[in-house]
């Protein structure tokens, strides 16, 4: 019998929904590059439904109670009197979301000796300490794909809201206004501009597709260059370096993981690099920016605008300056979390513990850390070390 602690985030104010706006989701048949979607025995679940909150469970209590195993489910996940380090001690297995992250940090895979893995219910590994994952035997999984094309949707959603200055001209109408000249003097169009991609892995490419018909010329950064056919195709210039690419960007969108080789990569002095007037889109990971200099940037008009969903730490302190600053349009980390997405990760998360359970092998494409080194997904996309340095602040929130 394993114990499993399951981090999830809390239901709605209003409790847990007992309708939903729409009947069911739209079929979808695979993955571009030919990866299936996960393929658990059986789900326990209604696509479409709740997942990712406590009342939800990600589906899985009935798997696991009948099996014999125990489930733990929390939003309880910061600070040393939390339910998840009270329960640690003899957990064999820790789940969390990237919008809501248990970080794993080294300290607390120290104080869990029976730990065996640590699934991320989702994409983006980074709030565990993969190096101590690593030294200490400890397999790390996420649910690869699963949520890629729904943060680009984001990602393009955010491009077009900076650019045409969408929020606060959503603003005017909500306070009873008509003030064209107030929302126009920030808007432009997109036709014509210079996008670019740090990273053209799942998401990024998803972008850059998503973009083409936009009539913008593309740009990307990736330590693994495209096919040729895909660069001809999509008209990409590649870049070999932050700085060629930041030069010629009016837009700039982040989509690589959080991990050493990239933690602050947009610090002070790379933002010096930009256009003035660059709108920076990140939906990566908060820790790829460097908090204070973002702020700076949007004061000065070096940055015209910043928009994402996540942040350092998470849930982001209620006085963290990214909340108040500037011509942005920050969101709560939401946009791999859609419905739809959730169904995609809940499923593939009862495939990862079906595999674990029954012995048999975890897709490669699932794989971060295995077996002491990166592993699959890990080993193409990430780097050694740890990012999780500073996350002890998300406690902050609650107090
Ligand atoms: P992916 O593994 O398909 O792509 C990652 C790409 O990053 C790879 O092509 C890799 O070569 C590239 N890369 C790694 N290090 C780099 C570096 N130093 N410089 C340039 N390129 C580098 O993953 P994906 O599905 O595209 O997801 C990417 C990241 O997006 C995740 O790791 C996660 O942090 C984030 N994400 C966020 C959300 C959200 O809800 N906001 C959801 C999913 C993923």
């Amino acid at each position: 019998m394993a114990k499993i602690i399951c981090v999830l985030y809390d239901d709605p104010v209003t409790g847990y929904p007992a309708s939903y706006p729409r009947d069911g989701l739209p079929h979808i048949d695979g993955y571009p590059n030919g990866q299936t979607l996960p393929t658990p025995r059986a789900i326990d679940f209604e696509p479409g439904s709740l997942l990712g909150s406590v009342s939800g469970e990600l589906g899985l209590r009935n798997y696991l109670e009948s099996n014999g195993h125990e489930l733990i489910v929390t939003s309880s996940k910061d600070g040393e009197d939390s339910v998840l380090d009270r329960e640690l001690h003899d957990a064999e297995i820790v789940i969390s979301q990237p919008f809501w992250p248990a970080y794993m940090t080294a300290e607390r895979m120290a104080k869990a000796p029976k730990l065996k893995m640590i699934i991320t219910a989702g994409i983006g590994s980074d709030h565990t300490d993969l190096q101590a994952a690593m030294d200490r035997g400890i397999t790390v999984t996420e649910v690869t794909y699963c949520n890629s094309h729904s943060v680009a949707e984001h990602v393009l959603m955010m491009i077009l809201s900076l650019v045409r200055n969408y929020i606060p001209s959503y603003n005017w109408v909500v306070k009873g206004g008509w003030n064209i000249a107030d929302c126009v003097a920030r808007s432009y169009d997109l036709e014509g501009m210079n996008v670019g991609t740090v990273a053209a892995g799942r998401i990024g490419s998803r972008v850059l597709r998503l973009l083409k018909p936009f009539g913008v010329k593309l740009h990307y950064l990736d330590r693994h260059r495209l096919p040729d056919a895909v660069e001809k195709e999509l008209g990409l210039t590649h870049h070999t370096s932050l700085e060629s690419l930041t030069r010629v960007c009016d837009v700039l969108t982040l989509n690589c993981p959080l991990h050493p080789e990239t933690e602050h990569m947009i610090d002070e002095k790379a933002l010096a690099n930009f256009k003035r007037g660059a709108y920076l889109i990140n939906t990566a990971r908060g820790k790829l920016c460097d908090t204070n200099a973002i702020v700076k940037a949007l004061e000065s008009g070096q940055l015209a605008g910043y928009a994402g969903d996540v942040w350092f730490p998470q849930p982001a302190p209620k006085d963290h300056p990214w909340r108040t600053m500037p011509n942005h349009g920050m969101t709560p980390h939401i946009s791999g979390s859609t419905l739809s997405a959730q169904t995609r990760y809940a499923a593939g998360t009862r495939e990862i513990l079906e595999c674990y359970f029954e012995n048999r092998p975890i897709r490669d494409e699932y794989l971060i850390v295995q077996g002491g080194h990166l592993a699959g997904v890990g080993a193409h996309s990430y780097s050694a070390g740890d990012a999780t340095g500073g996350s002890e602040e998300a406690a902050r929130f609650n107090k």
